[in-house]
């Protein structure tokens, strides 16, 4: 029974390559796209919803998905195409895409037992995020012990992906943050927490 549930969620098992060109930001490299043998439709905004804020771009209405990361960009279509930039070869595609893979299915067990109203409602926060959010619920005294030099600093870092607002140590251990700690947890949600490392 076990088997057949776990069987049921996996949403993507196979690809194939169907396009590859030179990459227009260096010819050395490449661009592709390549197929999935599913659309993926209902796990792209659970995958949205992994990633910090500021590598994402998601237009809700085409369902397309944009991500800025391994230093590219990487674009999941809802009819289930991956496009992606900036490739060394066919080698390195395929672990990012089996990684994708992995991380599509994951996305759809959520999306199986969470539902699409849910997923609007957490992809409405990751839209409405920005730093300034970030930094108001911080507590800006630029103490410098995330290794940041401002608490703005360790805010645009964190939207990033480049930092992880835990390291703001005040803000998790100091009683008088406390509050500021539950308003921020709060607004974000697990998604986004999970994202940005809170
Ligand atoms: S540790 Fe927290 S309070 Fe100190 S500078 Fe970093 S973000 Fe600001």
């Amino acid at each position: 029974m076990q088997k057949a549930r776990e069987h049921r969620k996996k949403l993507v098992s196979a690809y194939e390559v169907i396009e590859v060109l030179p990459c227009t930001r260096d010819p050395n490299r490449i661009r592709l796209i390549a197929k999935l043998d599913h659309e993926i439709s209902d796990a792209i905004p659970f995958v949205a919803l992994r990633f910090p804020p500021g590598k994402v771009t998601y237009a809700e209405r085409e369902g397309v998905l944009t991500l800025n990361v391994y230093d590219r960009l990487i674009t999941l279509f809802p009819e289930g195409k991956i496009a992606m930039t900036y490739t060394k070869d066919l080698d390195e595609a395929k672990e990012i895409i089996e990684e994708f893979m992995d991380l599509i299915n994951e996305a759809y067990e959520e999306a199986v037992e969470r539902g699409k109203e849910y997923a609007e409602e957490y992809v409405k926060r990751l839209k409405s995020i920005n730093w300034m959010e970030l930094y108001k619920h911080l507590p800006q005294t630029n103490c410098g012990e995330c290794g940041e030099q401002t608490c703005a600093a360790l805010a645009m870092k964190a939207l990033q992906g480049e930092a992880k607002l835990s390291s703001c140590k005040p803000l998790l251990n100091d009683p008088k943050y406390a509050k500021n700690l539950e308003m921020l947890k709060k607004k974000l949600g697990p998604h986004l927490c999970r994202a940005l490392s809170l």
